[in-house]
């Protein structure tokens, strides 16, 4: 098992300050095993469970095809005789964190370490800070539930592939689904500054590979030029992204509180071509949309799919083997805050802020709230240091978080 057991001087907390250092601990723990999206989650997510199982608990996993990534469930039961598993309240948060490739690193990424009054490390608030705090509170919440104290039930659940496209959750829910749990609210941890996010939009990544038929540049009517078809489709994404962010009736009251108050759509990258005598047979491009909570991701995508079969048509007239593929890559949905109010006013009060907020960037929150969890977003540290280099979690906000789990907890339990 990875365990980083470092106690060199650099690790060691601000002496003067009382930091959590249980959470720290789990943190530095958590950070040591390097769970890039693109290799295995299994030596933390072993970890995980069997400090689950040490406290009595009975953990479910869930794989991906390859069996080289699980997810981790794990439900806290409730009421008296500590069997009641439905209901209740999820505790959310995904194991993976993004590459440190071509990043100049201060210290190690995988080794946590302490600067003053920050923990560096990838995953320090993207998201494993979270998930360290979560985990510090368990054994206290088995207490409780032992005694028959615990009110609700909690459950953890930890995902994987979170980064590339929201891969793992869906298989959580899904499970929970069959063995007919049905969470009353979800609490996605990402990094908000243990502030409250209502809602986010949804985001969606097509690849878009246009066919042509090549011929020389000299004998352009015998070919089909690929990226003057790619062109004109570009032409009519940017079209439509302007005409989106005028369209009044897309717009809903709470909208206002999106930074860009309206869907967003651009083409991102592009290649193609060979040679500048040569009619190009291939033109790939990508583009990304990003949908309030209140529209659908195939408002967008409709018009697109019509405008794609319309240009195939013609290539199609011309070379009947040339055409128009669109492939989604990423698809992951907004999250709504029609059904939260109820989950929202406890968290005003649990963190004395009723300030709510709705931000760009998604996460799993949409896919509890589409599976009718209601879910909000709140967790340490800040969204501007995620995947970054020299990523860090300022010490104060664990503190924040364990505070706020605490009182969670005790809202949860019978006096
Ligand atoms: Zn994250």
């Amino acid at each position: 098992m990875m365990r980083n057991n470092s106690t060199d001087s650099d690790s060691q907390a601000n002496s003067d300050i009382a930091y959590p250092t249980q959470s720290l601990d789990w943190l530095t723990r958590l950070i040591a095993f390097d769970t890039v999206s693109r290799h295995s989650n299994l030596a933390l997510i072993e970890d995980v469970q069997a400090y689950c199982e040490q406290l009595g608990l009975t953990v479910d996993l869930t794989f991906n095809d390859a069996k080289n990534k699980a997810n981790l469930f794990v439900t806290v039961p409730a009421g008296e005789n500590a069997d009641q598993l439905n209901h209740g309240l999820v505790l959310s948060g995904h194991t993976d964190v993004v590459p440190v490739d071509g990043q100049e690193w201060t210290s190690d990424p995988f080794t946590a370490t302490i600067r003053g009054d920050k923990l560096y490390g990838r995953g320090a608030c993207d998201m494993k800070g979270f998930i360290g705090c979560v985990l510090t509170l368990l054994p206290q919440a088995v207490k409780l539930s032992n005694t028959g104290q615990l009110r609700r039930p909690l459950h953890l659940a930890v995902s994987f592939d979170e980064e590339v496209g929201c891969l793992g959750a869906p298989l959580i829910l899904a499970d929970i689904k069959a063995r007919g749990i049905t969470p009353d609210y979800c609490i996605v941890g990402e990094p908000t500054n243990m502030a409250m996010v209502v809602a986010h939009k949804g985001i969606s990544i097509y690849r878009c590979r246009v066919h042509g038929k090549s011929a020389h540049s000299s004998l352009t009517a015998q070919g089909v030029n690929a990226i003057s078809y790619a062109s004109r489709l570009i032409g009519y994404v940017d079209e439509l992204a302007e005409e989106i962010s005028h369209r009044d009736d897309t717009l809903s009251d709470g909208d206002a509180m999106f930074d860009v108050p309206y869907s967003t759509l651009s083409v991102g990258t592009i290649q193609g071509g060979t040679a500048t005598n040569i009619v190009p047979n291939l033109c790939e491009f990508t583009f990304d949309y990003r949908n309030l909570p209140h529209m659908t991701q195939d408002d967008i995508l409709i018009p697109i799919q019509a405008k794609v079969a319309e240009l195939s048509a013609q290539m199609q007239a011309r070379a009947p083997e040339t055409g128009i593929e669109l492939i989604q890559a990423v698809g992951v949905p907004a999250m709504t805050d029609s059904d939260s109010a109820e989950l929202q006013s406890l968290i005003a009060t649990l963190t004395n802020d009723e300030q709510r907020h709705k931000v760009a960037y998604a996460t799993e929150g949409g896919q509890f709230t589409n599976a009718g969890i209601p879910t909000i977003i709140c967790g340490p540290g800040s969204i501007e240091q995620a995947h970054k280099v020299d990523e860090y979690v300022e010490l104060i906000e664990i503190e924040r978080c364990d505070t706020f789990l605490q009182k969670l907890l005790d809202s949860c339990t019978i006096k």
